[in-house]
């Protein structure tokens, strides 16, 4: 009698039997599993400081995959069970299947993240010279807000491509030896108009103009000689002349690398999280899927941020191609092999903000270091521009995450009518497939530094692997 009276009270027990679980986040984590994300945090922001466009983190990604004995894909072969191939869509976006031991009999399981992020792309025709200085147009590539641009040393990283066939990286900037270019300011003695605007007002897509140089080619009194002196300069590292700015990729983006945030070193401050923050996940869980099975296949895909257009982006083709010709290889159907497929669309959600918490719904929002986080539907207004989950597939993901015991939790975008977003989802659904989002929580996200948990990272690879492995789907 004693003992039950020390005990949980009858309402306590009821209780802890039919309540949510209390969120206890990184406290239910052990102490070795959190030595374990931030070694594979190390990682992660080794491979985010190599990937900071979409081309960077195709050619990072089959390096990684390469090493883990990935082969580039031959539509003519059939493959078995545990054979690892990639395919490179114009180099960027990527593609990575295992095959299973049921090969697509079953469907396959589909990862997909995104390796685009916001930024500043230059204009086709960008140099130009004013008051003696020499700036780059820009055109702003995703959503972000253009205040937070200016005064943030920029890198310029992308691809000159030549008449001839050839082509140049560029990646200027990100090495402390490097120059960085930068968005100029107002200062706030002459700002007194600029700062009574509203901020979409205040700071237009227009004054997004980079700073690139500023003094004379030679003493001649030529007129543009600062803009002849930087194409000069050009010229002399990358063979390259004005026109063939018409024919580049290039993008300037925050010139910092991924950095510790905290005195616990327990988060990551980066350009870049969204969505590197799953692709390195997503691929790193491909490596190690070992023989599943069924058919992995990860993608990492392009043109997320900008709405998924475009022929390396997820409306695009390419993968139901490639799905496709895993099926004729074995004899089979795409439209039977898509309907008993699923996907985890791997993004990324708002984390809760305790500066910003009127705009977040406390009780439906996801939490830095409360692990991995399910995201049901996004879109915007009435469930608009989403795909929603079904409540059976929702049943069978909690069902492989608890299995394996990943820290995971549900957020909703923001409060109902505070705007919205969207991901891939509602693409890879309309292709017949049983798809929802699971991802890392995100501060600042669209910044130029956005802020992650290191567990968050870990569980989003932890959940996608158990996704990968799991027997049955
Ligand atoms: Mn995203
Ligand atoms: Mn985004």
């Amino acid at each position: 009698m004693c003992e039950e009276k020390k005990g949980k009270s009858q309402a306590a027990k009821r209780k802890e039997e039919l309540f949510l679980p209390k969120k206890k986040g990184c406290r239910a984590v052990s102490a070795e599993e959190t030595a374990a994300a931030d070694a594979f945090c190390e990682g992660y922001k080794t491979f985010l400081d190599s990937a900071k466009t979409e081309r960077e983190a195709v050619a990072s990604a089959i390096r990684l995959a390469e090493e883990a004995g990935f082969v580039p894909f031959d539509p003519e072969k059939t493959y078995q069970p545990g054979e690892r191939v990639y395919l490179n869509n114009r180099n960027k976006a990527l593609l990575l299947a295992v095959i299973g031991k049921n090969g697509t009999k079953n469907g396959v399981r589909l990862g997909i993240a995104h390796i685009d992020s916001p930024r500043l792309d230059l204009k086709p025709n960008p140099l130009y010279e004013s008051a003696d200085l020499a700036l780059f147009k820009t055109h702003y590539y995703g959503g972000i807000k253009k205040y937070q641009w200016p005064t943030v040393p920029l890198a310029l990283h992308g691809t000159v491509a030549f008449r001839d066939g050839t082509s140049v990286n560029v990646c200027l900037g990100d090495d402390p030896e490097d120059p960085c270019f930068l968005v100029s300011d107002l200062l706030p003695h002459l700002a007194v108009d600029q700062m009574s605007k509203v901020m979409t007002k205040a700071f237009n897509g227009e004054h997004l103009n980079v700073l690139v140089g500023s003094r004379p080619f030679n003493d001649d009194e030529e007129s543009e000689s600062v803009k002849l002196n930087v194409m000069h300069l050009l010229f002399e590292k990358y063979g390259m002349r004005e026109a063939d700015f018409q024919s580049a990729d290039l993008c300037l983006v925050p010139a910092d690398k991924a950095r510790d945030v905290g005195f616990d070193r327990s988060m990551i401050g980066a350009y870049g999280h969204d969505d590197k923050v799953c692709a390195y996940p997503a691929l790193m869980a491909a490596l190690d899927a070992g023989v599943p099975e069924s058919t992995v296949i990860t993608v990492l895909t392009d043109r997320e941020e900008i709405g998924s257009d475009g022929n390396t982006g997820m409306k695009s083709t390419f993968l139901v191609d490639f799905v496709a010709d895993l099926a004729e290889a074995e004899g089979r159907k795409l439209r039977h092999v898509l309907r008993s497929s699923c996907c985890l669309s791997a993004d990324v959600n708002a984390a809760f903000d305790p500066t910003y918490s009127g705009e977040f719904e406390a009780n439906n929002s996801c939490y830095l270091n409360r692990g991995a986080v399910i995201t049901k539907y996004t879109g915007s207004g009435g469930k608009y521009s989403t795909s929603d989950a079904s409540a059976e597939y929702m049943a069978k993901i909690r069902s492989v995450l608890d299995n394996s015991a990943v820290l995971w939790q549900t957020g909703e975008l923001g409060k109902v009518d505070g705007g919205g977003g969207g991901t891939i989802a509602k693409f890879v659904a309309n292709w017949n497939v049983d798809v929802v989002d699971l991802g890392v929580p995100v501060l600042s996200m669209h910044a130029p530094m956005e802020v992650v948990s290191k567990i968050d990272v870990y569980m989003t690879y932890r959940a996608l692997l158990a996704f990968y492995r799991a027997e049955k789907m």
